[in-house]
């Protein structure tokens, strides 16, 4: 065969990229595609941080290709049209494309599948590209998917994954395949990382080397920042998980064993949502909730998106969400708990703010750990609600993370600054601080007689 397609998606890599491989290994020249898709535009998940994210990728891909005697091909429109009309300038005779797990991504799969086909092009889906293991690996006795964590876990680890691959030493395009520019973001958030597979590299490099031994001890301590920060890089696909998996086992420790449980979870919850993709946006089991929604709860929805409810921890993560266009993890759950539970306003409303504002704003991550803080998702322990003053004394014990991102508390000493309304009348009034938009005994009240506990 002359040539094959690749379409990239949230595969943005040269390395372990079997798709790609496939692809070389079938034709004599490669079309590597990527598509700005219309319809991810349309639905409201092209957001200024994840375009400026993926304006890096994909500068970084194409630098990465043309090393390689290559280009990255660059079209707009619908993907399958997209897909179909290169395919058909090319006379390709395949294309090659890695599984992914939203509704989106099955119904494209399936358009792409069905259109080529009547153009007598083959579609080749590979596995394992966006995921570790694919979904429906791994399988309970009476059911499609795994819906809890820890035994998924255990058969997860016990599966064997495929050798990483190298990155290909050239990549031949076929000359006078028109493609658009490269585009060009800003995001909306000062501190916004950068993407690209380089960056991606780099990064998991350092982590490798420094931060994974201590991630058993350190992950949940919010000032410390002692996470990988990789999830963008996941995200896009930047890095591969199979090469993470690889890579964190041969580190070795209980660092790397904490850290390559939490990439299982990524598994998890996209095995969850290849089953169930209404899960997206509804409730995979539900409470019977009567949520307030932003309408009912307009002031209390405001304060929590602008970091001013007057909890010192939710105010400092919401304001470090809204700064870096990223989170910690110990944020992100006490501040969905705080909405969700405390607040008892509807999870879709905060979901759709991190999807907003997060560069690794994920469906299957974002609404899946949404749904779990909320108690319609996976979680076994569903009516537990986090208190935010309990949470800031044990996961920021000094108050540094409150600071850090407060300034309006930065000179406040010891351990008040978690609790400023205890400040005396001067100080308190000096702060400038909100009070508390709820008191959190009556906000747990609430909560309870909601589900039915009394
Ligand atoms: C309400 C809420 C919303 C979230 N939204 C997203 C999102 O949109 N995108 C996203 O990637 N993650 C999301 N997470 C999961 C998690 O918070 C982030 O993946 C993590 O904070 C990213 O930082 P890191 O790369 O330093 O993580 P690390 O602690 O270094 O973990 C390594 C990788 O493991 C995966 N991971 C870690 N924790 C989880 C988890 N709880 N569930 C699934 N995968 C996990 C991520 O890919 C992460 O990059 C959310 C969590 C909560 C509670």
């Amino acid at each position: 065969m002359n040539v094959s397609v690749v379409l990239f998606t949230s595969d943005l890599r040269l390395h372990d990229h079997p798709p790609l491989r496939a692809a070389l290994d079938a034709a004599r020249e490669v079309v590597p595609l990527f598509v700005r898709d219309r319809a991810v535009d349309g639905a409201g998940f092209a957001v200024p941080n994840r375009l400026a994210f993926l304006a890096d990728c994909l500068r970084d891909l194409d630098a990465g290709l043309r090393e390689r005697g290559g280009r990255l091909v660059v079209r707009s429109g619908d993907v399958v049209e997209e897909v179909c009309r290169v395919a058909c300038e090319t006379a390709a005779g395949e294309v090659h494309l890695s599984a992914d797990v939203s509704g989106y991504a099955q119904r494209r799969e399936e358009r792409l599948r069905r259109t080529l086909a009547a153009q007598g092009v083959r579609l080749h889906v590979h596995e394992a590209v966006t995921t570790a293991v694919a979904p429906g690996t791994v399988t309970p006795a009476a059911s499609d998917h795994f819906a809890v964590f820890t035994p998924y876990f255990r058969h997860w680890s016990r599966q064997r994954l495929r050798d990483a691959l190298g990155a290909p030493r050239t990549v031949r395009v076929p000359d006078g395949v028109g493609s658009a520019g490269l585009p060009s973001h800003r995001g909306v958030s000062v501190g916004l990382a950068s993407g690209g597979e380089t960056e991606g590299r780099r990064r998991l490099s350092a982590w490798l080397r420094g931060g994974i031994a201590d991630y058993a001890d350190r992950h949940d301590d919010l000032a410390g920042d002692a996470t990988s920060r990789l999830s963008p890089h996941l995200h896009f696909g930047t890095l591969s998980p199979v090469e993470l998996v690889h890579r964190a086992r041969a580190t070795g420790g209980p660092g790397a064993e904490a850290f390559v449980r939490q990439l299982a979870w990524r598994d998890f919850h996209r095995q969850v949502l290849a089953a169930r993709p209404d899960a997206a946006y509804a409730d995979y089991r539900t409470r019977h909730d009567r949520w307030r929604t932003e309408d009912t709860a307009r002031e209390e929805v405001e304060a929590w998106r602008e970091g001013r409810t007057g909890y010192p921890v939710v105010d400092a993560a919401m304001r470090q969400l809204r700064h870096e266009g990223w989170m910690h993890n110990r944020g992100r759950l006490l501040t969905a708990s705080f909405l969700a539970k405390t607040l008892y306003i509807d999870w879709r409303v905060g979901a759709r703010h991190f999807l907003q504002l997060l560069v690794d704003g994920d469906v299957a991550n974002n609404q899946l750990n949404w749904q779990w803080v909320a108690g319609t998702g996976t979680d076994t322990r569903p009516n537990r609600v986090l208190n935010p003053v309990a949470q800031a004394k044990r996961y920021d014990p000094d108050g540094a993370y409150v600071r850090r991102w407060v300034p309006e508390l930065a000179g406040i000493e010891g351990p008040v600054v978690h609790e400023p309304w205890k400040l005396r009348g001067r100080d308190r009034a000096a702060v400038g601080y909100p009070e508390p938009v709820v008191d959190l005994s009556v906000g747990l009240g609430r909560f309870r007689r909601a589900r039915g506990l009394g």
